[in-house]
């Protein structure tokens, strides 16, 4: 399967990752993807960036060793509501944003409190992506995540750092196969990505094509093959398309 990209990186500025921007961005460039996206953890992570951080992301330069770059970032999903620890304003300023639940940053719930806190936040028309929806710790109803997301045409992701044997995270490859069966039933598009917190980790993403394989899963309904279906769902990828559809050629070029 053809894979262009990894939405789903932090930098040393997410306080928990060991690798700067540049040199994220320079091994996404040197293992041949073709657009890489940043997303540190947003102020709700203990140890992460200011609120400054992302106010300032107009001066990265949005092409990096030859390939285009997108800056976004993981929000934490604070209560039930859905809330977000950005603001719409600022979040309407990023590339894309990702929704996550992390324990850290949550009450404790039930499996419906975890499922509406997921649903809220994709009926958010400014959220894109919800982030690594795999953990046992904090169940989740597959049928309706992946209902919900295909009505508000939200992506889920598939997130190799959950399916690696040093994740904190249970069970993701049991809760994973859950989902793909919803998500074929559905027609639900998913995003793969790496979640990488060292250089290392940017792109690798076969233990979810590993995944994919092992349920048959339709390759219409995976993004990472083709810019223009990511596009579908990541408004600003889709202008960046219009506005310098070279900077992307060049990458296939390359
Ligand atoms: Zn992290
Ligand atoms: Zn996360």
């Amino acid at each position: 399967m053809i894979d262009l990209l990894d939405l789903h990186t932090h930098s040393i500025a997410s306080g928990h990752a060991y690798n700067t921007l540049y040199e994220m961005a320079r091994s996404a460039s040197e293992k041949g993807l073709r657009l890489y996206g940043c997303s540190e953890h947003a102020p709700a992570m203990p140890g992460t960036c200011h609120l400054y951080y992302f106010s300032n992301l107009k001066v990265v330069p949005r092409i990096l060793y030859g390939i285009p770059v997108m800056m976004g970032a993981e929000l934490n999903i604070t209560d039930f509501e859905g809330s977000v620890d950005l603001d719409d304003k600022m979040i309407r300023k990023l590339d894309y944003a990702i929704a996550s639940i992390h324990i850290q940053c949550i009450a404790r719930g039930t499996i419906s409190d975890y499922t509406r806190a997921y649903v809220k936040a994709i009926e958010n028309p400014d959220i894109q992506i919800i982030g690594h929806p795999d953990d046992s710790r904090l169940p989740v109803d597959y049928d309706t995540l992946a209902a919900a997301a295909k009505e508000h045409h939200t992506l889920l992701e598939v997130n190799t750092s959950s399916l690696s044997s040093v994740s904190v995270r249970v069970g993701a490859r049991e809760n994973y196969e859950k989902m793909l069966e919803r998500c074929i039933h559905y027609g639900t598009s998913i995003i793969i990505n790496s979640d990488a917190h060292v250089e290392a980790d940017v792109g690798n993403h076969r233990a979810a094509h590993e995944l994919l394989n092992a349920t048959d899963f339709p390759e219409e309904l995976v993004v990472n093959t083709s810019f223009e279906k990511a596009a579908a769902f990541l408004p600003k990828l889709k202008e960046r398309l219009l506005k310098e559809p070279e900077a992307f050629l060049q990458g296939a070029q390359r």
